[in-house]
Protein backbone atom coordinates (compact mmCIF):
# COMPACT_ATOMS: atom_id res chain seq x y z
CA UNK A 1 0.00 0.00 0.00
CA UNK A 2 2.61 2.45 1.27
CA UNK A 3 4.17 1.78 -2.79
CA UNK A 4 0.96 2.40 -4.10
CA UNK A 5 0.00 5.45 -2.06
CA UNK A 6 3.67 6.76 -2.87
CA UNK A 7 3.20 6.48 -6.68
CA UNK A 8 -0.16 7.85 -6.60
CA UNK A 9 1.46 10.94 -5.82
CA UNK A 10 4.77 11.14 -7.41
CA UNK A 11 2.51 10.41 -10.42
CA UNK A 12 -0.21 12.50 -10.27
CA UNK A 13 -3.00 9.87 -9.55
CA UNK A 14 -4.11 11.25 -5.52
CA UNK A 15 -2.91 13.96 -3.75
CA UNK A 16 -3.72 14.47 0.50
CA UNK A 17 -6.36 17.32 0.50
CA UNK A 18 -5.34 20.79 0.98
CA UNK A 19 -1.75 19.61 1.64
CA UNK A 20 0.31 22.62 1.38
CA UNK A 21 -1.64 23.38 4.65
CA UNK A 22 -0.98 20.13 6.21
CA UNK A 23 -3.52 18.29 4.73
CA UNK A 24 -7.72 18.01 5.85
CA UNK A 25 -8.19 14.09 7.26
CA UNK A 26 -10.30 12.06 4.83
CA UNK A 27 -10.13 14.28 2.31
CA UNK A 28 -8.25 13.15 -1.64
CA UNK A 29 -7.19 15.41 -4.46
CA UNK A 30 -7.23 13.68 -7.58
CA UNK A 31 -4.43 14.72 -10.21
CA UNK A 32 -3.88 15.01 -13.70
CA UNK A 33 -3.40 11.13 -14.41
CA UNK A 34 -6.03 10.01 -11.63
CA UNK A 35 -8.66 12.42 -12.47
CA UNK A 36 -8.56 10.69 -15.96
CA UNK A 37 -8.40 7.07 -14.28
CA UNK A 38 -11.32 8.36 -12.42
CA UNK A 39 -13.43 9.39 -15.38
CA UNK A 40 -12.78 6.46 -17.39
CA UNK A 41 -14.34 4.23 -14.81
CA UNK A 42 -16.89 6.44 -14.32
CA UNK A 43 -17.76 6.19 -18.29
CA UNK A 44 -17.82 2.01 -17.95
CA UNK A 45 -20.28 2.45 -15.41
CA UNK A 46 -22.40 4.93 -17.14
CA UNK A 47 -22.32 2.40 -20.21
CA UNK A 48 -23.05 -0.61 -18.42
CA UNK A 49 -26.13 0.49 -16.00
CA UNK A 50 -27.70 3.34 -18.37
CA UNK A 51 -26.08 3.89 -22.13
CA UNK A 52 -26.41 -0.40 -22.80
CA UNK A 53 -30.18 -0.38 -20.69
CA UNK A 54 -33.31 -0.14 -22.53
CA UNK A 55 -35.05 1.11 -19.54
CA UNK A 56 -32.45 3.30 -17.20
CA UNK A 57 -32.29 6.93 -17.45
CA UNK A 58 -30.17 9.22 -15.60
CA UNK A 59 -30.17 12.32 -13.55
CA UNK A 60 -27.82 14.87 -11.49
CA UNK A 61 -29.42 15.89 -8.57
CA UNK A 62 -28.37 18.81 -6.09
CA UNK A 63 -25.79 17.85 -3.25
CA UNK A 64 -27.95 20.02 -1.20
CA UNK A 65 -31.48 18.97 -0.43
CA UNK A 66 -34.42 19.97 2.06
CA UNK A 67 -33.53 18.72 5.40
CA UNK A 68 -36.49 17.04 5.35
CA UNK A 69 -35.16 14.68 3.03
CA UNK A 70 -32.85 13.22 5.50
CA UNK A 71 -35.58 13.64 8.33
CA UNK A 72 -37.29 10.99 5.88
CA UNK A 73 -34.80 8.73 4.90
CA UNK A 74 -34.02 8.21 8.90
CA UNK A 75 -30.43 9.62 8.96
CA UNK A 76 -31.06 12.99 11.14
CA UNK A 77 -32.57 10.24 13.91
CA UNK A 78 -29.30 8.83 15.41
CA UNK A 79 -28.24 13.01 16.40
CA UNK A 80 -29.69 12.16 19.98
CA UNK A 81 -28.40 8.64 20.11
CA UNK A 82 -24.76 7.57 21.80
CA UNK A 83 -23.04 5.21 19.52
CA UNK A 84 -20.07 3.41 19.27
CA UNK A 85 -18.08 2.17 16.47
CA UNK A 86 -16.12 -1.36 15.97
CA UNK A 87 -12.78 0.03 15.26
CA UNK A 88 -12.24 -2.90 12.34
CA UNK A 89 -15.59 -2.83 10.43
CA UNK A 90 -16.52 0.56 11.07
CA UNK A 91 -20.19 -0.85 12.03
CA UNK A 92 -22.24 1.24 14.72
CA UNK A 93 -24.13 0.70 17.55
CA UNK A 94 -26.18 2.36 20.08
CA UNK A 95 -23.99 1.83 23.38
CA UNK A 96 -27.11 0.17 25.12
CA UNK A 97 -27.79 -2.20 22.63
CA UNK A 98 -26.05 -4.41 24.38
CA UNK A 99 -26.72 -8.05 23.09
CA UNK A 100 -26.49 -6.85 19.18
CA UNK A 101 -22.87 -5.79 20.42
CA UNK A 102 -22.25 -8.88 21.93
CA UNK A 103 -23.31 -10.85 18.71
CA UNK A 104 -20.64 -8.56 16.92
CA UNK A 105 -18.33 -9.25 19.22
CA UNK A 106 -18.70 -12.82 18.44
CA UNK A 107 -18.66 -12.73 14.38
CA UNK A 108 -15.14 -11.13 14.63
CA UNK A 109 -13.95 -13.44 17.38
CA UNK A 110 -14.54 -15.89 14.91
CA UNK A 111 -12.16 -14.37 12.68
CA UNK A 112 -9.54 -14.34 15.47
CA UNK A 113 -10.36 -10.65 15.69
CA UNK A 114 -10.73 -8.83 18.90
CA UNK A 115 -12.98 -5.81 18.63
CA UNK A 116 -12.37 -2.46 19.87
CA UNK A 117 -14.75 -0.15 20.43
CA UNK A 118 -14.90 3.67 19.99
CA UNK A 119 -16.10 5.71 22.71
CA UNK A 120 -19.79 6.39 23.14
CA UNK A 121 -20.59 9.44 21.16
CA UNK A 122 -23.63 11.10 20.02
CA UNK A 123 -22.70 11.83 16.38
CA UNK A 124 -24.29 11.49 12.84
CA UNK A 125 -22.44 10.77 9.77
CA UNK A 126 -24.30 13.47 7.97
CA UNK A 127 -21.84 16.79 7.83
CA UNK A 128 -23.58 20.27 8.49
CA UNK A 129 -24.05 22.98 6.44
CA UNK A 130 -25.31 26.16 7.42
CA UNK A 131 -27.62 28.20 4.45
CA UNK A 132 -28.68 31.72 4.35
CA UNK A 133 -26.57 35.18 4.73
CA UNK A 134 -27.82 36.95 7.91
CA UNK A 135 -25.92 35.52 10.53
CA UNK A 136 -28.53 34.11 13.60
CA UNK A 137 -30.79 32.82 10.76
CA UNK A 138 -28.78 30.51 9.02
CA UNK A 139 -30.90 27.19 7.84
CA UNK A 140 -29.29 23.93 8.88
CA UNK A 141 -29.06 21.52 6.07
CA UNK A 142 -26.57 18.87 5.32
CA UNK A 143 -24.37 17.70 2.24
CA UNK A 144 -25.97 14.64 0.82
CA UNK A 145 -24.87 11.45 3.30
CA UNK A 146 -25.80 9.59 -0.27
CA UNK A 147 -27.08 10.13 -3.47
CA UNK A 148 -29.94 7.38 -3.46
CA UNK A 149 -31.72 10.22 -1.97
CA UNK A 150 -31.69 12.71 -4.94
CA UNK A 151 -33.03 9.95 -7.04
CA UNK A 152 -35.94 8.84 -5.29
CA UNK A 153 -37.53 12.77 -4.37
CA UNK A 154 -37.33 12.52 -8.49
CA UNK A 155 -38.95 9.58 -9.23
CA UNK A 156 -42.50 11.39 -9.64
CA UNK A 157 -40.64 14.02 -11.57
CA UNK A 158 -38.82 11.35 -14.41
CA UNK A 159 -42.05 9.43 -14.29
CA UNK A 160 -44.00 12.33 -15.29
CA UNK A 161 -41.50 13.95 -18.08
CA UNK A 162 -40.29 10.67 -19.64
CA UNK A 163 -42.26 7.42 -21.49
CA UNK A 164 -40.97 5.14 -18.85
CA UNK A 165 -43.42 2.00 -17.60
CA UNK A 166 -42.12 0.28 -14.72
CA UNK A 167 -40.00 -1.82 -14.26
CA UNK A 168 -37.34 1.21 -15.08
CA UNK A 169 -34.21 2.49 -13.40
CA UNK A 170 -32.63 5.95 -12.75
CA UNK A 171 -28.89 6.32 -12.48
CA UNK A 172 -26.42 9.02 -10.77
CA UNK A 173 -22.96 9.72 -9.88
CA UNK A 174 -22.35 12.28 -7.62
CA UNK A 175 -20.44 13.81 -4.77
CA UNK A 176 -21.59 11.78 -1.34
CA UNK A 177 -20.26 13.48 2.49
CA UNK A 178 -19.96 11.55 5.48
CA UNK A 179 -18.84 12.48 9.01
CA UNK A 180 -16.49 9.18 8.98
CA UNK A 181 -15.24 9.39 12.65
CA UNK A 182 -12.57 7.06 11.48
CA UNK A 183 -11.38 7.95 8.09
CA UNK A 184 -8.21 5.68 6.43
CA UNK A 185 -6.72 3.63 4.35
CA UNK A 186 -5.63 5.91 1.91
CA UNK A 187 -8.93 6.64 -0.17
CA UNK A 188 -11.00 3.73 1.38
CA UNK A 189 -12.98 5.69 4.03
CA UNK A 190 -13.05 9.25 2.85
CA UNK A 191 -15.45 12.04 3.92
CA UNK A 192 -15.85 13.47 0.60
CA UNK A 193 -16.38 10.84 -1.59
CA UNK A 194 -18.17 9.97 -4.89
CA UNK A 195 -20.99 6.98 -5.69
CA UNK A 196 -22.87 5.94 -8.53
CA UNK A 197 -26.06 4.32 -8.15
CA UNK A 198 -28.97 2.49 -10.20
CA UNK A 199 -32.68 2.71 -8.22
CA UNK A 200 -34.16 0.43 -10.04
CA UNK A 201 -38.11 0.00 -9.57
CA UNK A 202 -40.50 -2.90 -10.08
CA UNK A 203 -43.58 -3.94 -8.95
CA UNK A 204 -43.96 -5.25 -5.61
CA UNK A 205 -43.99 -9.37 -6.02
CA UNK A 206 -41.13 -11.41 -3.49
CA UNK A 207 -40.34 -13.60 -6.50
CA UNK A 208 -39.73 -11.65 -9.76
CA UNK A 209 -38.29 -8.90 -7.53
CA UNK A 210 -35.73 -11.42 -6.37
CA UNK A 211 -35.25 -12.58 -9.59
CA UNK A 212 -34.18 -9.29 -10.82
CA UNK A 213 -32.06 -8.75 -7.63
CA UNK A 214 -29.93 -11.47 -8.31
CA UNK A 215 -29.47 -10.58 -12.14
CA UNK A 216 -27.92 -6.96 -10.82
CA UNK A 217 -25.95 -8.70 -8.08
CA UNK A 218 -24.26 -10.87 -11.10
CA UNK A 219 -24.38 -8.17 -13.59
CA UNK A 220 -22.44 -5.86 -10.97
CA UNK A 221 -19.93 -8.62 -9.95
CA UNK A 222 -19.01 -9.26 -13.10
CA UNK A 223 -18.51 -5.36 -14.38
CA UNK A 224 -15.77 -5.69 -12.05
CA UNK A 225 -13.92 -8.69 -13.37
CA UNK A 226 -14.79 -7.37 -16.87
CA UNK A 227 -12.39 -4.17 -16.13
CA UNK A 228 -9.56 -6.34 -14.93
CA UNK A 229 -10.25 -7.43 -11.10
CA UNK A 230 -9.28 -10.95 -11.03
CA UNK A 231 -12.07 -13.80 -9.93
CA UNK A 232 -10.75 -14.69 -6.70
CA UNK A 233 -9.85 -11.53 -5.60
CA UNK A 234 -13.61 -11.04 -5.30
CA UNK A 235 -16.42 -12.00 -3.08
CA UNK A 236 -20.20 -11.82 -2.10
CA UNK A 237 -21.05 -11.40 1.09
CA UNK A 238 -24.69 -11.22 2.86
CA UNK A 239 -25.31 -8.48 5.43
CA UNK A 240 -25.59 -10.30 9.13
CA UNK A 241 -28.72 -9.99 10.80
CA UNK A 242 -27.02 -7.29 12.85
CA UNK A 243 -26.58 -4.92 10.03
CA UNK A 244 -29.41 -5.58 7.54
CA UNK A 245 -31.51 -2.41 7.68
CA UNK A 246 -34.85 -2.71 9.24
CA UNK A 247 -36.76 -2.12 5.78
CA UNK A 248 -33.79 -4.33 3.66
CA UNK A 249 -35.13 -7.37 2.15
CA UNK A 250 -31.97 -8.55 1.15
CA UNK A 251 -28.51 -6.91 1.20
CA UNK A 252 -25.02 -8.09 -0.07
CA UNK A 253 -21.68 -6.71 -0.95
CA UNK A 254 -19.52 -6.83 -3.21
CA UNK A 255 -16.19 -7.16 -1.27
CA UNK A 256 -12.29 -7.22 -2.69
CA UNK A 257 -9.59 -8.67 -1.22
CA UNK A 258 -7.09 -5.38 -0.17
CA UNK A 259 -4.02 -5.57 1.38
CA UNK A 260 -5.95 -4.58 4.50
CA UNK A 261 -8.29 -7.18 4.56
CA UNK A 262 -11.70 -7.86 2.41
CA UNK A 263 -13.87 -4.74 1.70
CA UNK A 264 -16.55 -3.72 0.44
CA UNK A 265 -16.43 -1.58 -2.83
CA UNK A 266 -20.41 -1.69 -3.66
CA UNK A 267 -23.61 -2.87 -1.78
CA UNK A 268 -26.48 -4.18 -3.66
CA UNK A 269 -29.73 -3.84 -2.01
CA UNK A 270 -33.64 -4.68 -1.90
CA UNK A 271 -35.19 -1.68 -0.24
CA UNK A 272 -38.38 -2.38 -1.04
CA UNK A 273 -41.07 0.34 -0.50
CA UNK A 274 -39.20 2.06 2.18
CA UNK A 275 -37.77 5.15 0.13
CA UNK A 276 -40.99 6.30 -1.85
CA UNK A 277 -43.19 5.41 1.24
CA UNK A 278 -41.40 7.52 3.49
CA UNK A 279 -40.85 10.39 1.29
CA UNK A 280 -44.79 10.32 0.52
CA UNK A 281 -45.21 10.41 4.06
CA UNK A 282 -43.12 13.37 5.07
CA UNK A 283 -43.66 15.14 2.24
CA UNK A 284 -47.56 14.69 1.68
CA UNK A 285 -47.23 14.09 -1.76
CA UNK A 286 -48.32 10.94 -3.68
CA UNK A 287 -45.57 8.40 -4.72
CA UNK A 288 -47.54 5.51 -6.18
CA UNK A 289 -47.77 4.08 -9.74
CA UNK A 290 -50.56 3.53 -11.58
CA UNK A 291 -50.33 0.69 -14.20
CA UNK A 292 -52.35 1.28 -17.20
CA UNK A 293 -52.19 -2.02 -18.04
CA UNK A 294 -53.57 -4.20 -14.71
CA UNK A 295 -55.35 -0.76 -13.26
CA UNK A 296 -53.42 -1.33 -10.37
CA UNK A 297 -52.14 1.16 -8.05
CA UNK A 298 -48.70 0.76 -5.95
CA UNK A 299 -45.87 2.32 -4.14
CA UNK A 300 -43.06 0.78 -6.35
CA UNK A 301 -40.28 -1.14 -5.06
CA UNK A 302 -36.59 -0.08 -5.61
CA UNK A 303 -33.32 -2.42 -6.08
CA UNK A 304 -30.30 -0.47 -5.51
CA UNK A 305 -26.86 -1.07 -6.93
CA UNK A 306 -24.85 1.46 -4.73
CA UNK A 307 -20.39 1.55 -5.75
CA UNK A 308 -18.16 3.59 -4.52
CA UNK A 309 -16.52 5.51 -7.35
CA UNK A 310 -12.73 6.25 -5.41
CA UNK A 311 -13.21 2.99 -3.72
CA UNK A 312 -13.72 1.14 -6.86
CA UNK A 313 -10.70 4.07 -8.57
CA UNK A 314 -8.74 2.25 -5.56
CA UNK A 315 -9.18 -1.44 -5.94
CA UNK A 316 -8.51 -1.23 -9.66
CA UNK A 317 -4.98 0.78 -8.67
CA UNK A 318 -4.20 -1.89 -6.07
CA UNK A 319 -5.09 -4.66 -8.56
CA UNK A 320 -3.25 -3.11 -11.27
CA UNK A 321 0.35 -2.52 -9.32
CA UNK A 322 3.00 -4.97 -9.78
CA UNK A 323 6.79 -5.02 -9.53
CA UNK A 324 8.09 -7.77 -11.88
CA UNK A 325 11.68 -8.31 -13.45
CA UNK A 326 12.52 -7.28 -17.19
CA UNK A 327 13.94 -9.78 -18.58
CA UNK A 328 14.53 -7.50 -21.85
CA UNK A 329 16.97 -5.07 -20.09
CA UNK A 330 19.32 -5.57 -17.50
CA UNK A 331 17.12 -7.55 -15.09
CA UNK A 332 16.02 -4.41 -13.53
CA UNK A 333 12.98 -4.56 -11.62
CA UNK A 334 9.90 -2.59 -13.42
CA UNK A 335 6.45 -0.75 -11.27
CA UNK A 336 3.76 -1.75 -13.83
CA UNK A 337 0.04 -0.79 -13.29
CA UNK A 338 -1.63 -3.51 -15.56
CA UNK A 339 -5.08 -1.48 -15.96
CA UNK A 340 -7.64 -2.33 -18.08
CA UNK A 341 -7.03 -0.07 -21.22
CA UNK A 342 -10.02 0.91 -21.18
CA UNK A 343 -9.52 2.67 -17.43
CA UNK A 344 -5.68 3.55 -18.24
CA UNK A 345 -5.14 7.32 -17.76
CA UNK A 346 -3.62 7.52 -21.31
CA UNK A 347 -4.03 4.85 -23.72
CA UNK A 348 -1.11 5.40 -25.71
CA UNK A 349 2.23 7.02 -25.76
CA UNK A 350 4.52 8.32 -28.94
CA UNK A 351 8.08 8.51 -28.82
CA UNK A 352 10.43 10.19 -31.41
CA UNK A 353 13.26 7.78 -31.19
CA UNK A 354 15.74 10.16 -31.08
CA UNK A 355 15.21 13.98 -29.67
CA UNK A 356 17.73 15.56 -31.98
CA UNK A 357 16.83 14.29 -35.09
CA UNK A 358 13.92 16.68 -36.48
CA UNK A 359 12.46 14.74 -39.00
CA UNK A 360 11.90 12.06 -36.57
CA UNK A 361 10.40 14.29 -34.15
CA UNK A 362 8.21 16.16 -36.75
CA UNK A 363 6.75 12.41 -37.84
CA UNK A 364 6.40 11.62 -34.74
CA UNK A 365 4.53 14.91 -33.59
CA UNK A 366 2.13 14.31 -36.22
CA UNK A 367 1.36 10.95 -34.83
CA UNK A 368 0.72 12.17 -31.78
CA UNK A 369 -1.97 15.13 -32.99
CA UNK A 370 -3.77 12.88 -35.20
CA UNK A 371 -4.35 10.35 -32.12
CA UNK A 372 -5.28 12.89 -29.41
CA UNK A 373 -8.41 13.25 -31.86
CA UNK A 374 -9.46 9.94 -30.81
CA UNK A 375 -7.54 8.65 -27.58
CA UNK A 376 -5.86 10.06 -24.76
CA UNK A 377 -2.35 10.22 -25.86
CA UNK A 378 1.09 11.11 -24.01
CA UNK A 379 4.19 12.43 -25.97
CA UNK A 380 7.53 11.93 -24.33
CA UNK A 381 10.88 12.83 -26.15
CA UNK A 382 12.97 12.42 -22.63
CA UNK A 383 16.18 10.14 -21.84
CA UNK A 384 16.20 6.77 -24.17
CA UNK A 385 13.38 4.64 -25.10
CA UNK A 386 13.78 1.92 -22.17
CA UNK A 387 13.36 4.52 -19.33
CA UNK A 388 10.33 6.35 -21.59
CA UNK A 389 8.95 2.64 -21.66
CA UNK A 390 9.35 1.96 -17.92
CA UNK A 391 7.49 5.61 -17.07
CA UNK A 392 4.76 4.70 -19.14
CA UNK A 393 4.48 1.34 -17.38
CA UNK A 394 4.21 3.05 -14.12
CA UNK A 395 1.35 4.83 -15.19
CA UNK A 396 -0.32 2.22 -17.00
CA UNK A 397 0.40 3.20 -20.50
CA UNK A 398 -0.85 0.17 -22.14
CA UNK A 399 0.63 0.77 -25.81
CA UNK A 400 3.62 2.69 -26.60
CA UNK A 401 4.16 4.01 -30.23
CA UNK A 402 7.73 4.23 -31.41
CA UNK A 403 8.91 6.51 -34.62
CA UNK A 404 12.46 5.14 -35.88
CA UNK A 405 14.54 5.43 -39.16
CA UNK A 406 12.86 3.13 -40.57
CA UNK A 407 9.44 4.86 -40.23
CA UNK A 408 11.05 7.49 -42.74
CA UNK A 409 11.36 4.70 -45.05
CA UNK A 410 8.04 2.10 -45.31
CA UNK A 411 5.43 4.09 -42.88
CA UNK A 412 5.73 1.85 -40.03
CA UNK A 413 6.20 2.17 -36.43
CA UNK A 414 7.11 -0.23 -33.64
CA UNK A 415 4.28 -0.75 -31.05
CA UNK A 416 5.38 -1.89 -27.70
CA UNK A 417 2.69 -3.71 -25.64
CA UNK A 418 3.16 -2.44 -21.89
CA UNK A 419 2.44 -6.26 -19.99
CA UNK A 420 3.99 -8.76 -22.53
CA UNK A 421 6.54 -6.28 -23.67
CA UNK A 422 6.34 -7.63 -26.90
CA UNK A 423 7.06 -5.29 -30.24
CA UNK A 424 5.45 -5.65 -33.30
CA UNK A 425 5.43 -3.32 -36.39
CA UNK A 426 2.24 -1.62 -37.78
CA UNK A 427 1.40 0.91 -40.77
CA UNK A 428 0.51 4.39 -39.34
CA UNK A 429 -2.62 4.26 -41.40
CA UNK A 430 -3.18 1.03 -39.24
CA UNK A 431 -2.70 2.38 -35.59
CA UNK A 432 -6.36 3.92 -34.83
CA UNK A 433 -7.94 0.31 -35.43
CA UNK A 434 -5.09 -1.68 -34.61
CA UNK A 435 -5.97 0.51 -31.02
CA UNK A 436 -9.30 0.42 -31.10
CA UNK A 437 -9.32 -3.33 -31.27
CA UNK A 438 -7.12 -4.06 -28.39
CA UNK A 439 -8.81 -1.38 -26.15
CA UNK A 440 -12.17 -3.15 -26.48
CA UNK A 441 -10.80 -6.88 -26.62
P1 LIG B 1 -19.06 1.11 4.89
O1 LIG B 1 -19.73 -0.07 5.58
O2 LIG B 1 -17.73 0.78 4.31
O3 LIG B 1 -19.08 2.36 5.70
P2 LIG B 1 -21.56 1.58 3.71
O4 LIG B 1 -22.18 0.22 3.78
O5 LIG B 1 -21.94 2.58 4.72
O6 LIG B 1 -19.98 1.44 3.64
P3 LIG B 1 -23.14 2.48 1.55
O7 LIG B 1 -23.90 3.42 2.37
O8 LIG B 1 -23.81 1.21 1.12
O9 LIG B 1 -21.76 2.14 2.27
O10 LIG B 1 -22.54 3.25 0.29
C1 LIG B 1 -22.34 2.65 -0.97
C2 LIG B 1 -20.90 2.69 -1.41
O11 LIG B 1 -20.36 4.01 -1.25
C3 LIG B 1 -19.98 1.79 -0.61
O12 LIG B 1 -20.02 0.47 -1.08
C4 LIG B 1 -18.63 2.44 -0.85
O13 LIG B 1 -18.09 2.01 -2.09
C5 LIG B 1 -18.98 3.91 -0.97
N1 LIG B 1 -18.65 4.59 0.30
C6 LIG B 1 -19.43 4.63 1.40
N2 LIG B 1 -18.82 5.33 2.38
C7 LIG B 1 -17.64 5.74 1.86
C8 LIG B 1 -16.55 6.51 2.38
N3 LIG B 1 -16.58 7.03 3.59
N4 LIG B 1 -15.47 6.73 1.58
C9 LIG B 1 -15.42 6.22 0.33
N5 LIG B 1 -16.43 5.49 -0.21
C10 LIG B 1 -17.51 5.26 0.54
Amino acid sequence: MLKLVSLCKRRGFIYPGSEIYGGLKGTWDYGPLGNELKFNLKQEWWKTMVKEQENVVGVSAAILMSPKVWEASGHTQSFSDPLIECKICHQRFKADQEELIKEHEKLHLKKKEKVEWTEPKKFNLLVEAKLGVVEGEKNITYLRGEITQGVHVNFKNVLNSSRLKIPFGIAQIGKAFRNEITPGNFTYRSIEFEQMELQYYIKPDEKESMKQYELFKNMRMDWYKNLGIKKDKLRFREHAKDELAHYAKAAWDIEYNTPFGWKECEGIHHRGDWDLSRHQKYSGQDMSYFDEETKEKFIPWAIETSGGVDRATLFFLIEAYSEEKDPAGDGASRVVLKLHPKLAPYKVAVFPLLKNKPELVKKARGIYQNLKKNFEVDWDERGNIGKRYFAQDEIGTPFCITVDFETMENDTVTVRERDTMKQERIKISEIKEFLEKKINE
